[in-house]
């Protein structure tokens, strides 16, 4: 059943490309349909591969969903009553549906669907990791897992992960609306590759990283700096099997010359799909140009979806009784404007529509692509037809020969209509000309295979930041000001290195910390998790304030020295737990003395003791009445006095310029880890704040900085602006 491929693919999507469902013969298994599958179908029958998602239904125990002849293998991922209803039905289709297709009020926002939303996804990234060896890509799909990508890296830190968003992705006003906005930009960047079906999606994506993140971005070449990793971002505006429907339309019966000609519409029954509006658009046709009347009929196939929401079912009745009242307004004995089907067809009936229709009229309110109007496109093998299509639409991106509308502008649409109704044959047969050479390249192989060969290129750099990103940054802000700067040192000045002690400053580095404190309009303040002793040893630079201990001890130009008050009294109990923790040490590991605080390393002992050293070192601490804290290979001990670097920063500033200080100074802060939000907090509004280094991590920093790299190009730029 695998079939062996040097470059297999693991596709996660919400639905397998079966679907099972359970009725009174038993578990029933049939092929899904719909743009992904046939699209993904023939990819993987043809690479090898796998495919992780849901079947649609709970298995129970002794049934099997994989069947010998299988293509390749399908893996299933269980969904509870629950979850279908708070991750599938809730977040996904109340929350983000309706806001990414930019209806803002018909979104829900509940904090039960969003935890569900992130469960389910977390064990699709666990199934999926479980298959995803040997697999060359791990191609996530669209809006039921944004943070699928997230979940599989930090299982998977080396596996290469593209993700693909099938509906639009909404403006940076729009998207910020949801209260996790953040959390899914988050999810979507621990992808190499992120693709769109179109620029402007993808431009609304950059735009909301760059100013909800604040990452670095490149709109241009569309690249994120995410940490030390990048992200690429690109349009790939899937297609249609152009041959199929060829092929099916040149096979279905022609149709008996009929009296009128007929408009086409073809949706889901959707309330992005503007159906209402494209009603009372033909109503007002037959307003406008009575000539119409029992010459022409409006065919809408509305394909029930999503019928058990009582949204969608409010809009079926919205729909049922506007047909019923414009049918009622200007039927004729012979004649209804409007016949309405409310159902499925089989494929050859849908082509034969598609051939047979003199018109097409799709007009989404939103609508990501719309493989419809591209399926018409590729039906019109005879007399063609006439493509009216939504502005609003991805596919209006690139079909420009299709007449445009938007969908609001019921008049509008209507004086199209009546266009496409009049053009005479050469104008539609050029137009459908070219529609039909673009679609007919543009298949969906060969979006498949772009979009494959971008995940494989994925992997472009930033140039560094450049003085005008800086001007930007801090350059505007400290214009007429003195600046505070303050630096936290490890993963901030100087690279972490195995031992605290190897971790040195570079000469570029104190080169540009002299220059900076050489400056009559700038001090330089060093916060670190160090002793006081240790930090100005390590940097070794006179004219620089120091701050030790997160805070606790602080020594340096204009300020006297400051030791905590509260501190003398931990000194003791401190020592007596570094004796106890000394007991835990193994080969490898070891406890550093700081003071005020202790920290138990462990970076060097045996990787299979790690867990157990950390759990043993943090019952010690809080049973010592410490606070502890897990660093990287690392344990800290604190003492629980209510002082943090937040704390020292705002301590510094009062003492050395004086209670008003904000009327006249203007702090600059960086650093790297969990200890300096302290101070991101403490400066939000007040100063510039920047957190260094992996970006998978909730900050409330101004902005991020790649690395100590970048971090060293801020304080060259300080140095000379
Ligand atoms: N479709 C279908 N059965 C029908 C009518 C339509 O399977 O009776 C298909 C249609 O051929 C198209 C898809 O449904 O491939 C609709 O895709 P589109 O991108 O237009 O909208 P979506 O439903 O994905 O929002």
């Amino acid at each position: 059943m695998s079939p062996s491929s040097e470059n297999p693919i693991l596709v996660i999507a919400n639905r397998l490309p079966v679907t099972l469902s359970r009725s009174s013969r038993g578990l029933e298994r049939r092929h899904s349909t719909g743009g992904l599958v046939s699209a993904l179908d023939p990819l993987l029958t043809h690479r090898g591969g796998t495919w992780v998602g849901w079947p649609g239904t709970k298995l129970r125990e002794g049934e099997q969903l994989a069947r010998p002849d299988d293509p390749y293998p399908m893996v299933p991922v269980e969904l509870s009553a629950s979850e279908v209803n708070r991750y599938y039905h809730g977040f996904s289709n109340a929350t983000l549906w309706p806001l990414f297709h930019s209806l803002p009020d018909r979104a829900r926002f509940d904090r039960h669907c969003w935890d569900s939303y992130e469960t389910v996804n977390r064990r699709f990234a666990e199934v999926a990791a479980e298959w995803s060896d040997g697999a060359e890509l791990v191609w996530v799909h669209d809006y039921q897992l944004l943070r699928t990508p997230l979940h599989l890296r930090r299982i998977r830190p080396d596996a290469r992960i593209a993700y693909f968003l099938h509906i639009p992705f909404p403006p940076y006003d729009l998207f910020r609306l949801l209260p996790w906005d953040r959390e899914l930009l988050r999810g979507l960047l621990a992808a190499d590759l992120v693709g769109f079906h179109v620029r402007g999606y993808a431009q609304n994506f950059l735009e909301c990283v760059e100013r909800l993140l604040a990452q670095r971005v490149d709109r241009d070449s569309g690249l994120i700096e995410h940490g030390e990793r990048t992200v690429q971002v690109e349009a790939f505006p899937i297609g249609i099997d152009f041959r199929q429907y060829e092929q099916r339309a040149m096979a279905v019966q022609q149709r008996e010359p009929r009296r009128e000609k007929v408009v086409l519409g073809v949706d889901r029954l959707d309330y992005t799909k503007g159906i209402s509006q494209r009603l009372r658009a033909f109503e007002r046709l037959l307003e406008m140009h009575p000539e119409h009347r029992e010459k022409v009929v409006l065919l809408q196939l509305a394909v029930p979806s999503r019928d058990q929401v009582s949204e969608y079912q409010q809009l079926k009745r919205e729909i049922d009784e506007l047909v019923g009242r414009i049918n009622g307004r200007f039927a004729t004995s012979g004649w209804s404007p409007i016949q309405y089907l409310y159902r499925s067809l089989p494929p050859e009936r849908l082509s034969q529509l598609y051939r047979d229709s003199d018109v097409a009229l799709i007009t989404p309110l939103r609508d990501g692509m719309n493989l419809v109007a591209k399926e018409f496109v590729a039906s019109q093998v005879d007399d063609p037809g006439v493509l009216v299509l939504s502005r609003l639409a991805g596919a209006a991106e690139t079909m420009r020969e299709a007449i445009l509308v938007n969908p609001f502008d019921i008049d509008g649409t209507a004086g199209a209509v009546h266009r496409a109704l009049t053009m005479d044959e050469a104008e539609r047969r050029s137009r459908i000309v070219a529609l039909r050479r673009r679609e007919r390249r543009n298949s969906v192989d060969l979006w498949a295979n772009s979009f494959l060969a971008g995940a494989r290129a994925a992997g472009g750099k930033l140039a560094p930041p450049a003085d005008s990103e800086f001007d930007a940054w801090v350059g505007e802000f400290l214009r007429g000001y003195h600046l505070a700067l303050f630096l936290d040192y490890d993963g901030t000045l100087a690279r972490i290195a195995d031992h605290p002690s190897a971790a040195d400053l570079s000469p570029g580095m104190r080169d540009a910390l002299v220059r900076c404190a050489s400056r009559d309009d700038t001090d330089v303040g060093i916060v670190s998790g160090r002793s006081l002793d240790d930090v100005s040893k390590m940097v070794g630079l006179e004219p620089i304030l120091y701050a030790g201990n997160h805070g606790l001890e602080i020594e340096g130009p204009g300020i006297r020295r400051f030791t905590h008050e509260d501190l003398g009294h931990y000194r003791q109990r401190l020592q007596e737990l570094a004796r106890d923790l000394e007991e835990t040490c193994i080969p490898g590991a070891w406890v550093e003395e700081k003071g005020a605080s202790l920290t138990f390393h462990y970076r060097e002992a045996d990787e299979t003791q790690h867990v157990r050293l950390a759990e043993e070192a943090q019952r010690k601490i809080r049973a010592a009445g410490f606070q502890s804290r897990q660093a990287l290979c690392a344990v800290e001990a604190r003492p629980p006095i209510g002082w943090d670097k937040g704390h020292a920063v705002l301590h510094i500033l009062r003492t050395r310029y004086g209670p008003a200080w904000s009327a006249s100074v203007r702090p600059v802060y960086a650093g790297d880890d969990e200890t300096d939000e302290d101070v991101f907090r403490v400066l939000s509004g007040l100063g510039r704040t920047f957190r260094v280094g992996s970006a998978d991590v909730p900050t409330t920093a101004d902005r991020q900085l790649a690395d100590v790299d970048a971090v060293l190009a801020m304080l060259q730029y300080l140095a000379r602006r």
